[in-house]
């Protein structure tokens, strides 16, 4: 029987053939699949699939604030609980929500909030539940690009959408997406996030160390990899409204049959 042990990383992340260790190539982002109305009880939801990531983003509101105190009388709102779930890691995850995700909640809201009306919604709140159910690297980028995705089936007005990806160098070598190993083997790790509505970057952290043109080269990847996970995001809510079409225009068909 070979036991897994979580902490023994690999020395080498490139194979023989300069490939990552999951077959990509350095810019290559891990497979991606989304979908939304996933939820029924939800206003709004969303599913990612996003390389061994599995997570689901539920949105609710506006509606009245729970508890009262939190409420702003010129203002509405939004609260982000991001939340792992105790089965999506290799150590069992405690189940009270840690620091790190309260952290990840915080990241998350500040991303989404600029491109929310909140002004137009005084004394009302908007939340997201986000639960990852498998965990394998970038949760915090897949979180917040399926929470905007959920917000806009939610048919919350938005100015944008927001996409995330992650960033960074790993081996010696700048790579897009880093999985969890790289993630954790790594020399550098950037999340990055961006606002469509003014292309600006509603997030930029950084975790390792990289030098000052590599930090430019890492910018430029990052919006490389965000257009690709834009239209990714695009097609997702297209394809709901080219089912309501269709559901429409079959059933057009039976009732005049
Ligand atoms: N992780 C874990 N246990 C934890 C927290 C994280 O195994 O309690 C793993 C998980 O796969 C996560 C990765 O470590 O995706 C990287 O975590 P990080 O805090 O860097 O956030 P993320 O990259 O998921 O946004």
């Amino acid at each position: 029987m070979t036991l897994l042990i979580q902490d023994e990383y690999p020395e080498k992340l490139f194979r023989d053939d300069g490939k990552r260790l999951d077959g990509r190539d350095p810019f290559e982002l891990r497979p991606i699949k989304m979908e939304v109305d996933v939820i029924k009880n939800a206003d709004g939801s969303a599913y990612i699939e996003w390389g061994n990531n599995k997570i689901f983003a539920s949105v609710y509101g506006p509606r009245e604030v729970h508890p009262h105190h939190l409420a702003k009388p010129d203002r509405g709102i939004l609260r982000v609980f991001y939340r792992m779930a105790t089965f999506s890691v290799f150590d069992r995850k405690r189940p009270a929500p840690g620091r790190r995700e309260k952290e990840i909640s915080m990241i998350i809201s500040d991303c989404l909030e600029p491109v929310l009306f909140l002004e137009l919604y005084p004394g009302t709140s908007f939340e997201i539940f986000i639960e990852v159910v498998d965990a394998d690297g970038g949760t915090r980028c897949a979180s917040t690009t399926v929470a905007a995705l959920a917000l806009a089936d939610a048919g919350v007005p938005m100015r944008s959408l927001v996409t995330s990806c992650a960033v960074g160098k790993i081996g010696g070598q700048l790579v897009t997406d880093l999985s969890g190993i790289e993630d954790k083997a790594g020399e550098a790790d950037l999340p990055t996030a961006i606002t469509w509505f003014n292309d600006e970057l509603s997030l930029l952290q950084f975790d390792g160390q990289i030098s000052q043109s590599e930090l430019e080269k890492c910018l430029d990847m990052a919006k490389d990899a965000l257009d690709k996970i834009y239209s990714m995001q695009l097609d997702a809510l297209k394809r709901k409204y080219i089912k309501i079409q269709e559901d429409a225009e079959n059933q057009g068909g039976a009732t005049e049959e």
